[in-house]
């Protein structure tokens, strides 16, 4: 850092970083970065010289969770010379908050920093608390509105924010004497108070909110409650699949689905259909929400009235932006069905389900608004010119897509091993990695990795564990992309010795397992139909059989009939199935315990290291380089036009 805090502004900070987190914390007046803080103090410069300087919330921070560090100091009387400046791209005022910065390595500030400076106090507050909104999105005159919130506010109406709603806050203060207010209103927007210290700030602030929250308890009996029915369960997770399919159209969707009571029940109310063009709680949820939803009477009508609305969105793009920016994803993002809740959509877990937070606030706020009279929320137009706000899309096209975003796969046998490795290998090159195994060591597996991975303990020999996991996929994620049939069990015996229990054993993991999981996973993927991958671990056994190992190779051996299978009927719709075939891969590996890694190196006549390197380039083959050939095989760049390959990964073997 390039300057020092005084003594007072250090005490200032403390105090800003407090109360910030009281109003981060409080899901009804910010989520998910939503809102800004700021303080007015001074620093000391490289030079050694005293100067006023505004902290306000940098990007990048929570309010909930915010420390000193997330606020960045610019030199406030550089900002308060552009209260003299008439208009200022978003571009120019980024520059401008660049050039005001103390010190450059500060993340940048809000962009409502210079509303921050032209407020003539030390502290200032800005939420998009629920309870205002809930009064502001409404036809009320600005009478109406006092006459609820008190006549020690002041009241704006919508303006963009930015540079724009900080010129029009400055008309404001040339006319009025700020002093005799606590805070402004703003229509369509949110609050922000002001005051000497932190905590007057903060009180008035929470002062206006419950009045307005009083006066919206005394109308709107808040949200009913419905309980969702076990067999509209299964209608959702049935449809899912074809769902996400079509959202994927573009780019390959993850899935939330919404079943709270309180949605259940708003999904039954004329309101849900009503609300469909109306906009959610706050501008500056549009880039998630978008401005309109899509609403259905039954979840089959859903396909065709997705469609429309993809149709529809682009025309709205044609006429609104017109080519000034890349059109985004024209798939809805929020969908709500009549008495089956909400499906929201997103190319990552996380975002889906703020989404899907956003829209709970959102409903909330619009119902308790219609208790007013009308609801009344900014224009289509100013909705789209939000979503393709420059300040975002300069953001965006930073951001790098990842080749794998968006995309489900499965591994079975995933707890150790080749199966283990693979699940990681997914997990690091961006899919959503569940892993299904026997062993329970798949959930602290799966817990550790993070990013909405999941474990199944799941016995694939059996018909109802494996459809139940896979209903919990869709419901989780709306489907799958890739699967890697790689659980197996191997006993190693001679003819004389094979016993008919365990040839069955082989028959029901190697042959039944794969079947079942194949099975599965096929049917959701071709109701997709946005194509997929199939993987089988099939071993070298296929093409080279060892003796003792007529259980293991036969029962391996329907799996890869399976696999052709899936290549002959998946390839309509565009479902890859390639085979591996991995050798003597020991490394963390179930099914050469016990002994059985030591019996084998003996029948062969070699020590234990031998036999791990007998192969041709007299290398130990790893569970990474299997795990890095599913990767590659995967990826449409390498293997789109390759169905039906099998792939040695053993070191070579004649
Ligand atoms: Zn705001």
């Amino acid at each position: 850092m390039l300057f020092k805090l005084t003594k007072e502004s250090e005490v200032l900070l403390q105090d800003r970083v407090r109360t910030a987190r009281m109003i981060g914390s409080d899901k009804t007046l910010v989520l998910h970065g939503g809102g800004n803080t700021s303080v007015k103090g001074e620093i000391i410069d490289h030079t050694g010289k005293r100067v006023k300087a505004l902290f306000v919330k940098g990007s990048g921070s929570d309010l909930a969770t915010i420390d000193e560090n997330g606020f960045t100091a610019l030199r406030l009387d550089d900002l308060l010379r552009a209260s003299s400046i008439e208009q200022m791209t978003d571009l120019e005022m980024t520059e401008y908050f660049k050039d005001s910065m103390v010190a450059p390595d500060q993340p940048s500030p809000s962009v409502e920093t210079f509303l921050h400076a032209f407020v003539p106090f030390e502290f200032v507050d800005h939420s998009h608390a629920d309870y205002i909104l809930a009064i502001t999105n409404t036809d009320l005159t600005i009478d109406n509105i006092l006459d609820i919130l008190g006549r020690d506010i002041l009241i704006m109406d919508y303006v963009p924010p930015g540079f724009p709603l900080a010129k029009e806050f400055m008309k404001l203060a040339n006319n009025y004497n700020l002093s005799d207010y606590k805070g402004v209103v703003l229509r369509k927007h949110g609050l922000i108070t002001w005051g000497k210290t932190a905590q007057e700030s903060l009180d008035r602030h929470l002062e206006i909110v419950n009045r307005a929250k009083n006066e919206i308890n005394k109308r709107f009996n808040g949200m009913g409650k419905l309980e969702l029915e076990k067999d509209k369960i299964d209608n959702i997770i049935t449809n899912l699949p074809k769902i996400r399919g079509k959202l994927s159209s573009k780019k390959r969707k993850i899935l939330n689905v919404d079943l709270k009571p309180e949605i259940i029940w708003f999904s039954t109310l004329p309101e849900a259909e009503e609300f469909q063009s109306l906009g959610p709680a706050t501008p500056d949820m549009i880039i998630r929400t978008k401005f309109e939803y899509v609403y259905a009477n039954s979840i089959e009508e859903l396909p065709e009235k997705i469609e429309k609305y993809a149709a529809r969105y682009e025309e709205d793009y044609k006429e609104f932006i017109n080519g000034k920016y890349p059109m985004h994803d024209p798939y809805p993002n929020v969908i709500i069905i009549k008495g089956l809740g909400m499906i929201t959509s997103s190319t990552n877990k996380k975002e889906a389900k703020i989404i899907s937070e956003l829209m709970e606030h959102s409903i909330y706020v619009n119902l308790a608004a219609k208790s007013f009279g009308k609801n009344k929320f900014i224009s289509k137009k100013e909705g789209f010119e939000m979503e393709y706000w420059s300040l975002e899309e300069a953001k965006f096209s930073k951001i790098r897509r990842q080749e794998f975003e968006g995309y489900v796969g499965v591994v079975t046998g995933a707890a150790s091993g080749i199966g283990k490795s693979t699940f990681i290998k997914l997990y690091e090159n961006g899919i959503i990695p569940v892993g299904l195994d026997l062993d329970l060591k798949i959930l602290d597996l799966s817990k550790s990795l993070g990013n909405y991975s999941m474990g199944i303990v799941c016995d694939i020999t059996k018909e109802n564990e494996v459809t139940e996991a896979f209903n919990r996929i869709v419901l989780e994620y709306g489907g799958l992309d890739i699967v890697f049939n790689n659980a197996g069990y191997l006993h190693p015996a001679k003819i004389e010795e094979i016993t008919l229990d365990d040839l069955m054993k082989h028959i029901n993991v190697n042959s039944i397992g794969t079947f079942l999981i194949t099975r599965e996973a096929f049917k959701i993927m071709k109701a997709q139909n946005i194509g997929g991958n199939f993987v089988f671990n099939i071993t070298k056994n296929l093409t080279n059989p060892g003796a003792g190992m007529l259980s293991y190779g036969s029962s391996k051996a329907f799996a890869a009939q399976v696999a052709k299978y899936v290549m002959i009927e998946g390839g309509p719709y565009k479902i890859r199935s390639n085979i591996i075939n991995p050798d003597k891969i020991f490394k963390d590996s179930k099914i050469w315990e016990g002994g059985v890694l030591e019996n084998r190196a003996k029948t062969k006549g070699m020590t234990v290291e031998e036999y791990k390197k007998s192969n041709l380039l007299k290398i130990e083959v790893l569970p990474e380089h299997v795990a890095n050939v599913v990767i590659a095989l995967i990826k449409d760049d390498t293997f789109g036009a390759t169905t039906g390959a099998m792939i040695p990964v053993d070191g070579g073997i004649i």
